[in-house]
């Protein structure tokens, strides 16, 4: 089965941070962190509905003025997750500008803001208003900031000296049916079938009536079954895809058990290593990790693959060095790193 979702790090690994995760058959993508986005084609920009930022450094969030203009004159809304003060550092760049030429536009941004004390305020920011606060709220944060039908966005506080979001996207699990079980039932496939995925996808009891309807020359037929019994017999579940991007943040106990459990089983793990472990001193002092410690967390979480990305400079024409470090440690080949 193809990936629902396909990642790509928006630049070079010593470029600004970014990734861009399109969804295959939607036409749709995600953006995490928005430092230089300019050398991305403005339709795929386009496509993007969700934007999560890790922080607000400029490296991570210099992009918004690009994405904002490419998006300024279309009908459309873009939602913007963000730490503790996004919705002020939003604010503060539409503020940098003049909007008296705006009504009538339909864009608008709504900015979410997870907060260190368990909730998500919110804030809708209209263009026809020029970008006044239309509506605002709050909600709870139990580590859930989107659930689509799909798939699910989480996040994590986590600490780079300052407040800082690590994401993972979880795709729902899929069910699939054995066609020869059906064939065997003597059932054949029909709309049921997504009825009964859906009763499984909501923990439906196993006693609940699973109604299988069909015409068999001209005449209605119907069979009903226990869900249970349909569930043991015809479907197989696999796991959907999972896609962690974490940056921006120093190696210590707190911060690896919460990126162990937010990147759990991931597919592909992505995650920043600004410094090799020679330099380890130089990178928990600027709150940052090396290479080793990328590779410690992803062996910790148990991804499947790791993608090290937010080099320094200094190892320019080194990348090399970075990667085999994180992949050596996350192979078990060097020994992990150890929080403290
Ligand atoms: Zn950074
Ligand atoms: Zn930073």
């Amino acid at each position: 089965m193809k990936s629902a979702f396909i990642p790509r790090l928006v630049n070079g690994p010593f470029g600004d941070p970014g990734l861009y995760v399109s969804e295959r058959w939607r036409g749709r993508a995600l953006l995490f962190d928005l430092g230089r986005i300019d050398r991305t084609p403005a339709a795929e920009l386009l496509k993007v509905t969700h934007v999560f930022v890790s922080h607000t450094h400029i490296d991570h969030f210099i992009g918004f003025d690009h994405l904002l203009r490419i998006f300024l004159s279309r009908d459309t809304h873009l939602e913007i997750f963000g730490p503790p003060g996004i919705i002020a550092n939003v604010r503060g760049k539409l503020a940098g500008y003049t909007w008296n030429l705006v009504d009538g536009y339909g864009f608008g941004l709504t900015v979410h803001e997870v907060g260190v004390d368990g909730r998500v305020r919110w804030v809708r920011l209209p263009a026809t208003t020029a970008f006044t606060p239309a509506a605002q709220g709050e909600r709870p944060f139990a580590g859930i900031l989107v659930e689509q039908s799909n798939f699910s966005v989480h996040a994590a506080l986590l600490d780079h000296r300052i407040p800082c979001l690590g994401f993972a996207i979880r795709e729902q699990q899929h069910l699939n049916v054995r066609p020869e079980e059906l064939e065997a039932m003597g059932v054949p496939a029909g709309p049921w079938l997504a009825a009964l995925k859906d009763a499984i996808r909501a923990g439906a009891p196993d006693e609940t009536p699973i109604v299988a309807a069909w015409r068999e020359n001209g005449t209605r037929q119907q069979r009903s079954f226990p869900l249970a019994e349909l569930r043991d017999r015809l479907i197989v579940v696999t796991p959907g895809q999972a896609i962690a991007y974490v940056t921006d943040v120093i190696f210590n106990a707190d911060n690896a058990a919460r990126i162990a459990q937010l990147a759990r089983g991931v597919d592909v793990f992505f995650c920043e290593s600004l410094f090799v472990d020679e330099d380890r001193e130089q990178a928990s002092r600027r709150y940052h990790m090396t290479a080793r410690q990328a590779g410690t967390l992803a062996r910790m979480a148990r991804a499947k693959r790791l993608e090290v990305f937010h080099f320094s400079p200094r190892y320019e024409g080194n990348a090399d060095r970075l990667r085999a470090e994180a992949a050596a440690t996350f192979a078990g080949q060097i020994p992990e790193d150890h929080p403290d």
